[in-house]
């Protein structure tokens, strides 16, 4: 559908039972490592296709509108898009929230938390039958995720303003969304920008009701790929990498529909046509606006006094702990 306005190759190929998958990565808009750039990445979990699908919607948003709308042509001139949508298509094929090695590529990076992490679902090294599965002490990561990073350390990071988000569901009834760390408490360095970046999504969709949070504020983990390449990110000081993960909110879905709590791909999809529509509409905002304010970044990024203020109001909002521990 794209034409020639999409660059599409295939980073690696899973082994699994028959055919080879493919990971797709596909590209457009201007190349120029001087501009800004967006990732959009879907199917790290294979249960939650629906993760995988709002950002091929978004896709194939982009590739209709390509044929007619001019706007969105001045605006591909002026930033770069690449989509993973489909990370784990292994796991997704057999329905597994892991990939075919039984490895959680979310517990997968070589982050390792020093504070205490929730037993199993932060990430454990006992065995591929459990879930969370981390991988074996001493093996490199996943061909997926090594697939990833070497995505975001070519596509995003050489850049001076990048973000990204990752889309993943089944996490309570709210829509959340998610910056690092989830190794640390501690906040990262790029509080103030976050917190700029939520002030601005929350007054430009403001009938929206998506919970801005780090991911530290509902659980932490070991060995999260964003914390791991946020961290890369942070070897050159003047750029700004901004990973985030949408975790759409799957009890309403099966609250809706009971019945649905009786299957594991229902507890994370929501499998009524009508409701799978609504929420591929619901999230086509969002992705549009990351473009926007990456397009946008020097107008909103704040800069020395705002910036400070900004990391203020993020400890407050977020860290108050910090807070109350520096106030004498
Ligand atoms: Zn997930």
């Amino acid at each position: 559908m794209g034409g020639s306005h999409f660059e599409t190759r295939t980073v690696c190929e899973i082994a699994g039972h028959g055919q080879p998958m493919p990971v797709h990565v596909i590209t457009l808009g201007n190349p120029d490592p001087s501009l800004p750039a967006v990732g959009f990445f879907g199917g790290f979990h294979g249960l939650e296709r629906i993760g995988a699908e709002v950002v091929m919607a978004y896709l194939q948003n982009l590739a209709t509108r390509l044929k007619w709308d001019s706007t969105l042509h001045r605006q591909l001139e002026t930033v770069r898009l690449v989509f993973m949508p489909m990370v784990n298509p292994g796991g997704i094929r057999r329905g597994t929230r892991a990939n075919p090695n039984g490895v959680d590529l979310m517990r997968n990076a070589p982050v390792e938390s020093q504070e205490r992490v929730p037993w199993l679902i932060g990430g454990q090294r006992l065995s591929p039958r459990l879930p969370w599965f981390r991988g074996a002490l001493g093996q490199p990561m996943e061909a997926e995720n090594l697939a990833v990073c070497a995505v975001v350390t070519t596509e995003l990071l050489p850049r001076r303003f990048s973000l990204s988000v990752d889309c993943h569901s089944g996490f309570g009834v709210n829509d959340r969304i998610w910056f690092p760390h989830a190794h640390t408490r501690a906040p990262i360095g790029h509080l103030a920008e976050m917190h700029a970046l939520k002030d601005l999504l929350q007054a430009t969709l403001c009938n929206y009701r998506y919970i801005f949070e780090p991911q530290s504020s509902q659980y932490l983990a070991h060995g999260d790929l964003w914390d791991h390449l946020y961290l890369q990110s942070q070897q050159q000081s003047d750029h700004a990498f901004l990973p985030m993960t949408l975790e759409m909110g799957s009890w309403t879905w099966v609250k809706k529909n009971p019945r649905q709590f009786f299957s594991l791909l229902g507890m994370f999809n929501p499998l009524i046509e009508h409701r799978q529509q609504r929420v591929l509409r619901r999230h086509l905002p969002l992705l549009e606006f990351f473009v926007r304010a990456a397009c946008s970044y020097t107008r909103w990024l704040p800069a020395a006094a705002g910036r400070e203020q900004h990391r203020e109001e993020a400890l407050s909002c977020w860290y108050p702990e910090i807070l109350s521990a520096s106030t004498p």
